[in-house]
């Protein structure tokens, strides 16, 4: 591997087709296998750049090189995934005390020039069985534990077993279902749900939220097939079909219910269409297509994401405020974003995650949080939607503390498009 100097996936792989072959002969020989993958990375201090992702790709492969036994091997399998072979090993113990150790390395900040670095890894175990005849195999198996440790919270280790098996093939079905639906387009649909003036009362716009009806198993929520979306590329596919269909319809109800002040309608945007190439002219191409106007479209992005990639944020966001399409942080609070950053990038308004509307009304914890974050926005020119409102007390304490917009079950849930049309006829 050019960068970090560690053998590449290609040599990996034939050490470890070597101890295959070794358990084969020789009665009782055990290896491993570890499967590494980075979790995000916190910069604590200003900008980032491609350069320090590189630097921390080489100090984490010294930190790696530290913790093995004579004999031992770390390659770098791409990206941000690290390989392990640990060979002739008395029981599964001996690998889990090595993703212990590696766990213990790199908790520790890295110090790149001015930057302190937080990272981890997420690591799966693979245990050397007779009836692996392929490297591959072993290699497939330590990746499904990996997948298992990220998806159980990350920073940890798993040790791959068949359970884990049976849900990565559940997880490869739905994959394969999604991949079907996503052909067809027959199966996603858009909901609606209000979203009010807290100030007056009115109902000022919608945020679309796609449902995949599944022809056997139903109606499967995003929760469960976003972050596979997610995963695996398709969400850039499955966004694109939410941004026209999500434009096109408000364009359609602006004609078909003109007011005064007409609606918006808010997008939720993956960091992965964010980080697309030609993002910008495919909005842009999708806003004349549709006919709807920039200033009535609203996109949603995470606030984890816009601090993990900052500086190509900076510039993407910048773009789209350009053409006039406002951009909001959603689900802010549950990240790190810190008032240094905030102020840079060209967002319009802070969307007040769920949880923390959740209890404003009998925890004063929470309440302190809301307070702070309207204010935060307030002085940064940014105004604040709070999700998830589900109580008059809750919708109270908001008003008292002067956020700006709101949406939750107690105004109205998600609704099918003739349910809107029904709405905005009344
Ligand atoms: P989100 O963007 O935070 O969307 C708000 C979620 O909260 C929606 O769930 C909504 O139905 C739910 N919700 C609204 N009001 C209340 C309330 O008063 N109480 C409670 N408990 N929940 C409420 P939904 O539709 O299941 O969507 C879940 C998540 O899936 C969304 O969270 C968003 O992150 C993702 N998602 C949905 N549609 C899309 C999409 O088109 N593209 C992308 N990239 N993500 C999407
Ligand atoms: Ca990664
Ligand atoms: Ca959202
Ligand atoms: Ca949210």
């Amino acid at each position: 591997d050019g960068l970090t100097g560690l053998p590449n996936q290609r040599l990996f792989l034939e050490r470890v087709q070597g101890a295959i072959e070794r358990t084969k002969q020789q009665n009782k020989y055990l290896f491993a296998v570890l499967f590494l993958d980075l979790d995000r990375f916190k910069v604590v201090n200003d900008s980032l750049g491609h350069l320090l992702g590189n630097q921390l790709l080489i100090e984490i492969s010294h930190r790696l090189k530290s913790v093995l036994r004579v004999g031992d091997i770390v390659a770098r399998f791409g990206g941000d995934e690290f390989t392990i072979l640990l060979e002739e090993i008395e029981d599964i113990s001996t690998a889990i005390q090595v993703a212990e150790r590696i766990k213990k390395v790199l908790a520790l900040p890295f110090q790149l020039n001015e930057h302190r670095v937080f990272t981890n890894a997420s690591i799966g175990i693979a245990l050397s069985k007779v009836d692996y005849e392929q490297a591959a195999q072993i290699l497939r198996d330590a990746d499904v534990a990996m997948y298992c440790a990220k998806s159980l919270g990350k920073a940890r280790y798993e040790v791959f077993d068949r359970k884990m098996h049976e849900g990565a093939s559940l997880l490869l079905e739905l994959e394969t279902a999604l991949r079907n639906a996503l052909l067809k387009q027959e199966e996603f649909r858009l909901d609606y749900q209000p979203i009010i003036s807290l100030i007056t009362g009115k109902l000022i716009g919608f945020e679309a939220l796609i449902r995949w009806h599944h022809p056997e198993r139903g109606l499967i929520s995003p929760q469960d097939f976003i972050p596979l979306a997610e995963e695996t590329g398709m969400i850039v596919s499955i966004g694109q079909w939410v941004l026209y269909e999500a434009c096109h319809q408000m364009h359609k109800w602006h004609k078909q219910f003109p007011s005064s002040l007409p609606l918006t309608i808010s997008v939720n945007f993956s960091g992965k269409q964010i980080t697309q190439p030609d993002v910008f002219k495919e909005v842009k191409h999708i806003l004349q297509e549709t006919g709807l106007k920039p200033c009535s479209l609203k996109l949603e992005i995470t606030e984890t994401f816009l601090m993990d990639n900052f500086e190509l944020a900076i510039t993407v966001l910048s773009q789209l405020a350009a053409l006039n399409v406002e951009m909001h942080m959603d689900d802010f609070g549950t990240g790190y974003s810190s008032l240094n950053y905030l102020h840079r990038l060209p967002i319009k308004t802070l969307k007040i995650d769920r949880s923390f509307v959740n209890n404003i009304g009998s925890r004063g914890e929470n309440l302190e949080i809301v307070r702070a974050i309207v204010t935060l926005a307030h002085n940064l020119n940014m105004s604040v939607t709070a999700e998830g409102i589900e109580t008059v007390e809750q919708l109270a304490q908001l008003k008292a503390l002067q956020c700006d917009y709101g949406q939750g079950y107690f105004f109205l849930p998600a609704m099918e498009r003739a349910e809107v049309e029904r709405l905005l006829a009344a």
